[in-house]
């Protein structure tokens, strides 16, 4: 042994104790936190007290009490959901270390090998959220101090105002600016309201279809007037948003999008559908009207054209249809490196779990835009201790550790979903000539 080497191994034997002690201290903080397994899943399907087709997961820990919640809810299709978790998944999912979150979507993606797709997404959104949850907890720290620590002190969110004509469109965008609300969402008519010809009218076929039916002209000119109207009427200064929801044929949506430019739109929102999407490169090159669009996306090879390429503004899926937080913060920061900013959809059909997921993904993003929002009802709100808070315009969650939201199993027990198969869609409408358009 040289000099140096005798030096060294005397530092390593005096260091020795106080090494060993720090190991020591590290093995007794880590002492029944680790390694932690899920122990159990338990699906539940409920109607909130209301008409919700809501599905959530519990996963259970090996570690008494510890548990997470996540939201898997899909309106269209909730008994697959529960199905597929219930058969398949609760057995693949037991005796899995519960910090690994990205690893355990992969081997649930492989697992079922043709990955995609909105019942398994939804699915998965269920794990990674209760995940997410549990990891929050273990820590003491809300989710959004494990996605990088918050940028914002609460979440902006846009109301929904609708509205039989402008003049009442008007007064229900005002009643949310009244309320503090900054950016508000406006449509005339419901789903593909202003471009409907009402029943009976038109020039129709001999027989067949003769009820409510959309015109993409029509539309075309009622909503460019109806922004118009807001703009000279209602305010100047607030921050419109407008849902196309789909309906248009690719060159009558370019020039739709050209003809809202005047009225200074935050964004307009699904101006195509998913099987349109290069369509909007037209856009871009004839109009600066921010564009948003993803609410039916499930799939990453649908948005990542449409972000790197810079062709739309805001990317705005489903925080559960695309897999749950762990997708959603990887988008988040895809979108934030191209400018491109988050407004994660929610909608009328959607559940206090999945908004707060979203909560959890716009503390932690400066690529953030907006926040949907959504209310829900008084027995809602008592079956979700913590649920989200709207004041004046800005979404809050409690901060607790986790996703800091639960669900009373007892409520939901009481509230049990009743399925409901309608024959008709709420989503299609016809044309007059009786054609399905499509959403
Ligand atoms: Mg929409």
């Amino acid at each position: 042994m040289n000099r140096r080497q005798l030096f060294a191994s005397t530092v390593a034997a005096a260091c020795a104790p106080r090494f060993a002690a720090a190991q020591q201290q590290a093995q007794r903080a880590l002492r029944g936190l680790s390694p932690v397994k899920i122990r159990d899943v338990k699906v539940f399907a409920t109607s909130g007290g209301s008409r919700y087709q809501w599905v959530f997961v519990k996963v259970l820990t090996t570690e008494p009490g510890l548990y997470g919640v996540g939201s898997a809810s899909n309106l269209e299709e909730p008994m697959a959901i529960v199905a597929n978790i219930e058969n398949h998944f609760r057995q693949f999912w037991i005796g899995r270390d519960v910090d690994r979150i990205d690893d355990a979507a992969m081997h649930s993606n492989n697992h079922v090998y043709r990955r995609g797709g909105a019942v398994l997404n939804c699915c998965l959104s269920g794990l990674d959220m209760a995940l997410w949850d549990i990891k929050g907890k273990r820590a003491g720290m809300p989710v959004y101090d494990l996605l990088g620590g918050k940028v914002r002190d609460a979440v902006p969110v846009y109301g929904h105002a609708d509205g039989r004509d402008m003049q009442q469109v008007g007064e229900n965008v005002r009643k949310f600016m009244d309320q503090g609300y900054v950016h508000v969402r406006a449509q005339m008519g419901g789903y593909g309201g202003g471009g409907m010809v009402p029943p009976g009218q038109g020039t129709r076929p001999r027989t067949g279809y003769n009820g409510i039916a959309f015109d993409e002209e029509q539309y075309a000119v009622a909503i460019p007037k109806l922004m118009e109207y807001l703009r000279a009427n209602v305010s100047q200064d607030v921050k419109l948003i407008h849902d196309v929801h789909e309906h248009l044929t690719p060159t009558m949506a370019v020039e739709f999008a050209r003809r809202m430019e005047p009225y200074r739109m935050f964004f307009v929102e699904d101006i195509l559908p998913p099987e349109q999407i290069s369509w909007f490169a037209n856009i871009r090159r004839v109009t600066s009207t921010p564009m948003a669009m993803g609410e039916l996306f499930v799939n990453q090879e649908q948005w990542v054209r449409l972000i790197a390429d810079r062709l739309i503004d805001f990317i705005r899926c489903r925080v559960s249809s695309i897999g749950g937080i762990t997708p959603a913060r990887k988008v988040a920061i895809l979108a934030e490196t191209f400018g491109v900013r988050t407004a994660w959809q929610e909608g009328g059909d959607h559940d206090p779990i999945n908004q707060i997921a979203a909560y959890h993904v716009d503390m932690a993003s400066l690529g953030f835009g907006i926040q949907e929002d959504n209310h829900f009802t008084p027995a809602a709100q008592e079956m979700f201790p913590g649920i989200g808070r709207i004041e004046k315009g800005y979404l809050y969650g409690t901060n607790a550790p986790g996703l800091g939201i639960d669900i009373d199993e007892k409520l939901v027990a009481k509230y049990p979903m009743v399925v409901n198969v309608p024959k008709e869609d709420s989503f299609t409408v016809r044309a007059v000539d009786g054609s399905p358009v499509r959403p």
